[in-house]
């Protein structure tokens, strides 16, 4: 690769990405210098690079660091641009990468990249699951606890990289071309670390930005904003429509899944739930579609996805119960999809740390919910929630342990337990991974007879 060979580069940020680029750079003939603004000894992976030949600055940002002379920073997508090494970085017209930069550069094999507010996780998923049945080889990449350029670096030719995409990595691309690239939706909501909500949209849109006609753009047809800017994209393009069955591009009806107007299959042989999770299940249909992945094995994976772990996941039906573990679900936002996604009676398992928000979201899907069972720091509120809302039943309960305790006594045949908390977990967990996996021990503790 000239364009590192023999460069002094900066990496910055010594997280796994970051470990992952500097060691990849280094292996390609780059001069390679780390900065970390934590110290040498919180740096897990210092050592090993600094024994390995690299320049390792650990502690802070010195101001003088970019006078070294780089002509390359490779930034962690979790660093923003106002740090400000990357700001005068910026200044001074050195360019600075994601790491998913450098690994569309360093591999040879096709990439399909993923976006989008909501659903990157269970699409990017949903696809490689389809195409590992399909045997197209793909490799999975990006934010799922895989750095793309230790991925990339290892992919061979007849691989896909199938890599999920943050508007982090994605403001700090030049050449990533996707073969096909996926927007599925935006939305104000997750403004995050951005300035503006236009710089996360032009942020999400790069994606298509280098692709041309030899490349696909799936995108949803059904948001004004995603379809308005579609328009500027030079790929041959894949729209997808939810509502409404449509002559171009993948869609459906209440009855069918169609591909440019003809009928695929029958749209009841999808086992995900939710109008918002057939967005990720259109979309990925397509990308399978475009990579030649047989039918017979796309549908083979709809009907047996039940979601990724902790996400709308469908965790055991005991007795004619499900039990639906969506322990992602932080914000009333994220509750309100999933809650949209049942007609059946719902018992809804919430609570947690209490950021004051207000769960007003929520109001216009409580119709079905029969019973509100609240725990964590938010007890208060949401008692008096539940109750404003004429939630027909609303208990406090102190963990999640109790919680299930009571859906279950609370459940009759026919009904939905979903644990979808519309907030973080740290009050009483270390991370949302680590209650979900409670309640699934729970529900999978629950004797058959
Ligand atoms: P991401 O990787 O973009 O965070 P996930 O696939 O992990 O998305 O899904 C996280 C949560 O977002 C899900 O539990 C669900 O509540 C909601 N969600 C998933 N897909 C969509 C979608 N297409 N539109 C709106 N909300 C969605």
């Amino acid at each position: 690769l000239p364009i590192v060979h023999h460069k002094k580069i900066l990496v910055l940020g010594l997280a796994k990405s970051g470990t992952a680029a500097a060691e990849i750079l280094h292996d390609l003939g780059a001069f390679v210098t780390v900065n970390d603004a934590k110290s040498f000894d919180q740096n897990d992976n210092a050592q090993y690079l600094l024994s390995k030949g690299l320049t390792v600055i650990c502690g802070s940002h010195p101001e003088d660091l970019l006078d070294e002379g780089f002509s390359l920073v490779v930034k962690n997508p979790g660093i923003p641009y106002t740090n400000p090494v990357i700001a005068e970085a910026i200044k001074r017209g050195i360019p600075v990468w994601s790491e998913v930069e450098l690994a569309y550069l360093i591999s040879d094999a096709p990439m399909i990249g993923i976006t989008g507010s909501n659903g990157k996780t269970t699409t990017t998923t949903l696809i490689f699951d389809m195409l590992e049945e399909g045997n197209k080889k793909p490799l999975i990449a990006g934010n799922i606890g895989t750095v793309a350029s230790a991925v990339a670096s290892k992919a061979k030719k007849d691989e896909v990289i199938v890599t999920e995409l943050s508007s982090f990595q994605l403001m700090g691309i030049e050449q990533m071309k996707p073969k096909i690239s996926i927007l599925l939706n935006l939305y104000e909501a997750h403004l995050d670390y951005h300035s503006d909500f236009k710089e996360y949209t032009d942020a999400k849109f790069s994606i298509t930005k280098n692709q041309d006609a030899t490349d696909w753009f799936i995108y949803n047809a059904e948001q004004q904003l995603v379809s308005d800017y579609a328009l500027r994209s030079h790929a041959r393009k894949v729209p997808f429509y939810v509502s409404k069955k449509t002559e171009d591009g993948i869609s459906a009806d209440d009855e069918y899944v169609y591909w440019n107007g003809e009928r695929l299959f029958e749209k009841s042989i999808i086992a995900l739930r939710g109008k918002h999770n057939l967005e990720n299940v259109l979309a990925s249909i397509a990308a399978a579609l475009l990579m030649e992945c047989p039918l017979e094995n796309i549908v083979h994976v709809l009907s047996s996805f039940n979601g990724v772990k902790h996400r709308t996941q469908l965790v055991r039906e005991w007795k004619k119960r499900k039990f639906y573990n969506d322990s992602k679900a932080t914000n009333a936002l994220a509750t309100k999809s999933a809650l949209e996604g049942f007609s059946e009676p719902i018992i809804l398992i919430a609570g947690g740390v209490d950021r004051g928000h207000s769960f007003d979201e929520l109001i216009p899907y409580l119709h079905n919910v029969k019973a509100l069972i609240h725990f964590g720091a938010t007890v208060d509120r949401l008692q008096q929630f539940g109750e404003e809302q004429a939630i027909p039943s609303v208990v406090r309960v102190s963990n999640l342990i109790e919680a299930v305790e009571e859906a279950v006594k609370a459940s009759a045949v026919g009904d939905v337990v979903l644990l979808s908390p519309a907030c973080a977990s740290w009050d009483q967990y270390e991370n949302f991974e680590l209650r979900g996996d409670e309640f699934i021990q729970q529900v999978m503790a629950l004797k058959e007879l």
